[in-house]
């Protein structure tokens, strides 16, 4: 049964399996309770700034070359309308709009003034989505040139849940994270990065490499993030890269007293009593 989707950020792999959830999930057999939102980041308003020297490409979509999650799912309607229309007609389905909403998650205003202002400003969690079962707040993370991206708090009375999503070192996330059950973070083995981009870099290969170890969060310093927001269980997650064996990853539980979990596609975890 699903009841909502919640995108940390719009980068093509994590984004990538919406339209097999909603279009063939959801007319496949997959159960909602209602219509499903899909939350995520709004427009980010402004292009990345430009790496490295030399004139600047052409964007994508000058128009409107950030669309946020709302934007990005009434596109993706679109973008799939002969195969929608195909499915409403023929096999009388219900159309998209009775089935899913894209939902910009409502970061305060004051904290969405400089996109390009990394790292992400210093600020509260916020809550923005709460029922009977679950409270869900959010807070901004450091994942530049991506902005906003976010992290995510679910709130239940089983136990508390915090995704980091995509992030280098984040204050924020360790605020959002205090005491929960269960911490799902990303990782990336530096030692990898080091290996795959030797010196001399070019220029291409020293902007992903700077990509890699600037936005995300080196194995030596997960574990301690875990320690600092007193968490119960640490689970890896986005694993950079998946290839590496179990110990590379074990290696995080350093400067950790809880459990953690290497995480795998399909893993279940507990919450919770
Ligand atoms: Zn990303």
């Amino acid at each position: 049964m699903l009841g909502g989707i919640f995108l940390t950020h719009l980068h093509s792999d994590h984004v990538v399996d919406l339209n097999n959830i909603l279009v063939n999930g959801i007319y496949n057999g997959l159960q909602s309770v209602e219509k499903i939102p899909v939350w995520g980041p709004g427009n980010r308003n402004a292009l990345p700034p430009l790496f490295g020297k030399g004139p600047a490409p052409s964007p994508i979509s000058p128009a409107n070359p950030t669309p946020g999650t709302k934007e990005m799912t009434e596109l993706m309607v679109q973008l799939f309308a002969t195969d929608l229309n195909d499915r409403i007609f023929d096999n009388r389905k219900p159309s998209p709009a009775q089935l899913w909403e894209g939902m910009d998650v409502p970061v305060p205003e004051k904290y969405l003034a400089n996109p390009n202002g990394a790292p992400a400003p210093s600020m509260e969690p916020f809550t923005f989505f709460e029922d009977d079962r679950v409270k869900v707040s959010a807070i901004l993370v450091n994942h530049a040139p991506v902005f906003p991206a976010l992290a995510y708090r679910f709130d239940t009375d089983d136990g508390s849940v915090v995704f980091s999503g995509d992030t280098a070192r984040c204050s924020n996330l360790i605020r959002l994270a205090q005491g929960a059950d269960v911490l799902v973070h990303e990782v990336i083995d530096e030692d990898w990065v080091a290996q795959l981009f030797p010196e001399p870099r070019d220029e291409a290969s020293e902007g992903l490499y700077q990509h890699l170890l600037q936005a995300h969060t080196l194995k030596t310093e997960v574990g301690p993030i875990a320690a600092e927001a007193g968490v119960g269980t640490l689970v890896l997650s986005h694993l950079v890269p998946v290839v590496q064996p179990e110990s590379v990853w074990a290696a995080c539980a350093k400067g950790f007293d809880g459990q953690l979990v290497v995480g795998r596609d399909l893993d279940v975890i507990d919450v919770g009593k």
